[in-house]
């Protein structure tokens, strides 16, 4: 050690200075003479020496009061304050500035976000359901309490960098920290790892959670459930937990937004002559009526029948196609009156007798 100087003086702070001036000092000084930007300089390296000496004493409160009243403290023989990387001193400073000293440890994690495929009917869609789904995920281990430790039994310090998670290479001047091999940076090691979780803090469970799915929800929404996810390690918080929503398909109805389309069979005599037919709904049944000369292939709506609006008020409509059929086997009844409605109706207007005149004119220029 350097022959006894006042840390005061070594800073260059008044006695009554405050852990800002302390640090602010120390910074100047100490990235002043760090041997990096004074390779093969002695007396810097001296001076960096008492700088840090000076620091590690001041900055502790008890060793400051101890040092105001006896003008000496007692440090542990082989106390080295080595050499912080600049890195590591930009970092120590900076984490001192914003409070509390740096942890190399590794951080508690975050845990994994999961997702779940949950298939619904169609009229489940519609009216919203809440159901229950039983996902398997990592919970924290009960036995440990997320510890991982075998309860009553403490870690030990990693023998190997000191509990310091860290290894130190000093090559000349320059100060290399790396991540201990031995402990992964945790600085220290679980010997009696608790058997449920084999040490891991959590383990593998069926979850069984309630879903409240909304009515109107569309085929591949995605809900979200903060926190449903995997446990965090090292007590880090859980993930989120994805409910991806697929809608069965029905053998009736299509979806299209908001409203519902099927197919809708007449005969020839109800799209002609007009009829009211009943029609299904998703819950139910409806009465439908068939407006007089209603065309294949015409959709007729059935107001606010279909799906519930997601956001917003009211639904949809339940939209039917007409599909006019055309009869294939005939009684020699029905065949009779064809062939006296078709002899009775040749007057114009009708599509036919439209093409028949389109045509006739075509050849005729
Ligand atoms: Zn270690
Ligand atoms: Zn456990």
């Amino acid at each position: 050690m350097a022959a006894p100087r006042d840390y005061y003086e070594i800073l260059g702070v008044p006695r009554t200075a405050d852990e800002t001036a302390l640090k602010k000092a120390y910074r100047q000084l100490a990235l002043k003479y760090h041997p990096d930007r004074n390779p093969g300089d002695r007396q810097a390296e001296e001076r960096f020496k008492e700088v840090s000496e000076a620091y590690a004493v001041l900055s502790d409160p008890e060793k400051r009061a101890q040092y105001d009243r006896f003008g000496r403290v007692d440090l542990p023989p082989g106390v080295d304050f080595g050499f912080p990387g600049f890195g590591d001193l930009f970092e120590d400073l900076f984490e001192g500035f914003l409070g509390g000293p740096r942890d190399r440890r590794p951080r508690p994690r975050r845990g994994a976000d999961l997702r779940y495929d949950l298939e619904i009917s169609l009229e489940e869609a519609a009216e919203g359901l809440e159901t229950r789904i039983q996902i398997p995920r990592a919970e924290p281990c009960g036995r440990c309490r997320g510890s991982g430790l075998e309860p009553g039994t403490r870690k030990v310090t990693c023998a190997t960098c000191a509990g310091r998670g860290q290894i130190r290479y000093t090559q000349g001047f320059l100060t290399v920290a790396r991540t201990c091999p031995h402990c992964g940076g945790e600085g220290e090691l679980n010997r009696s790892p608790c058997p449920d979780c084999r040490g891991e803090g959590r383990v593998g469970r069926e979850h069984l959670l309630r879903v409240k799915i909304p009515a109107g929800i569309e085929d591949g929404s995605q809900l979200r459930l903060a926190g449903e996810g995997e446990a965090g390690a090292r007590g880090g918080p859980p993930g989120d937990l994805y409910v991806v929503v697929h809608l069965r398909e029905h053998p009736l109805f299509a979806r299209r937004g908001a409203d519902l389309l099927c197919d809708l069979p007449a005969t020839f005599p109800q799209a002609a002559l007009g009829a009211e037919v009943e029609v299904p709904l998703l819950r139910g049944t409806a009465t439908l009526p068939i407006p007089p000369g209603t065309q294949n292939g015409e959709i007729l709506r059935l107001r606010g029948k279909g799906m519930p609006h997601l956001r917003g008020r009211g639904r949809g409509d339940a939209c039917f196609r007409v599909l006019v059929e055309v009869p294939t086997e005939l009684t020699p009844r029905q065949r009779e009156l064809l062939e006296e409605f078709e002899r009775a109706g040749q007057e114009g207007g009708s599509m036919v007798a439209r093409f028949r005149e389109q045509w006739k004119k075509l050849l005729g220029g």
